[in-house]
């Protein structure tokens, strides 16, 4: 397993914890028990291989980018194959390890936030695959924006509760779903979709997520012989980032970067705060109240971001830069087209910071990019925003 620097118990020096009420401690108390029971125990790793290899698709291809390696004429630019996974991202690899944990744990339904919708879709999948009964909560306001996704919810057999409470945003939803688990904590799991909230949750996301890094480190010494220089991913919540960092966070010769939005670059510009139940670096103004974010990758737009990359930020073992929507939409275009790829708008961050790294190396060194999502999602908003320019 990963070198962790989970200092003490949900800390990551001075971020994470559990900030929430005491009846919802017990309920994260008794997860972190059965997390740690499980985690290690050889039939349910085995179930866990099982299911990513025959349902998932695992693993996932490290491919040398060849063409767009010649472009910029700098460090070999490898792919990891997030986009290639079951549902088109990395966030099957999260839920699937939580559902096998919930059924372990006896529950008889999953419960989920989700803001864009594609936690609740991923979610769904894997409770239909169970027969789970499955329940979403989604701010009335994104389930009117994102009315295909709710709709997908539901072809997979979930309940979609919209919460018109507030803002009827994330938030909100997150608030919503947190009731019903404190009231219905003995037959109900709350399935988490990032790398953040209270402890447990970043400890075992960024566990079930290791298997990005497990097999990227393997594959990079098979075919180069050599660490790469450097390993990016964009960072939303910090999921497939933190997946994709984890075993490589004892090389110390190897550079992480996670790249974020400049319009929620909570790493980049954010203050200490608590958000959601945890602490970590915030955008939040002077009251502490979280700031609006926006991101045209929606899967990034969230003003918190997890407690272990904001002490991997604060204790310089890895480095978190901002790019621009014209950088992203550049290279959206830049992969599809010399590649036949397109990423995800959030991977297109990745990529996009490393056109700018790639050229300052040298060419026996490489890099690796984590592609967390495929892109057909994004089409028809790119379409709309190059056909605006
Ligand atoms: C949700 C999502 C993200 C952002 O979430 P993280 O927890 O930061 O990984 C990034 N890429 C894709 C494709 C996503 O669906």
């Amino acid at each position: 397993m990963s070198q962790s620097v989970e200092l003490e118990k949900g800390y990551f020096g001075e971020f994470g914890g559990s900030f929430v009420p005491p009846e919802l401690l017990e309920v994260l108390k008794i997860l972190d028990e059965n997390f740690n029971k499980y985690k290690d125990d050889e039939e349910f790793i085995n179930e866990f291989k099982y299911y990513l290899e025959e349902y998932v698709g695992r693993e996932t291809p490290l491919y040398f980018a060849e063409r767009l390696t010649k472009e910029l004429g700098g460090a070999k630019i490898y792919l990891k194959r997030e986009d290639l996974n079951h549902t088109g991202s990395h966030k099957i690899n999260n839920v699937l390890g939580q559902i096998l944990l919930a059924k372990r744990m006896g529950a008889k339904r999953v419960i989920a936030e989700t803001g864009a919708g594609q936690h609740g879709v991923a979610t769904a999948t894997v409770c239909a695959m169970f027969g789970m009964d499955c329940t979403i909560y989604m701010g009335a306001e994104d389930t009117k924006r994102q009315a295909l996704n709710v709709f997908r919810m539901e072809l997979l057999g979930a309940k979609v509760v919209a919460v018109s409470k507030g803002q009827g945003r994330l938030k909100e939803a997150v608030d919503e779903a947190l009731g019903d688990l404190v009231q219905n904590y003995e037959n109900t799991f709350y399935l988490l979709g990032s790398a953040v909230g209270p402890h447990p949750f970043p400890t075992m996301v960024k566990h079930f997520q290791s298997v990005i890094s497990r097999e990227s480190r393997a594959q990079i010494l098979k075919k180069e012989g050599k660490l790469p220089y450097a390993v990016l991913a964009c960072v939303g919540g910090g999921s497939n980032a933190i997946g994709s960092f984890a075993e490589y966070l004892s090389d110390k010769e190897v550079r992480l970067i996670g790249v974020e939005p400049s319009q929620a670059a909570t790493l980049t510009t954010g203050t200490t705060g608590v958000i959601h139940g945890f602490k970590c670096i915030v955008l939040q103004d002077e009251e502490g109240n979280p700031k609006p974010t926006y991101s045209i990758a929606a899967g990034l737009d969230y003003p918190g971001v997890g407690p272990e990359h904001s002490h991997l930020k604060t204790s310089g073992r890895a480095d978190y830069v901002a790019v621009t929507n014209e950088e992203v939409l550049e290279a959206f275009q830049v992969l599809s087209k010399l590649e036949g790829i397109i990423p995800a708008l959030e991977s297109a961050h990745a990529v996009a910071y490393a056109m700018k790294l790639a050229p300052t190396l040298e060419k026996e060194q490489s890099i690796v990019i984590n592609i967390s999502g495929r892109g057909d999602k994004d089409v028809e908003q790119v379409f709309h925003m190059l056909e605006k320019n």
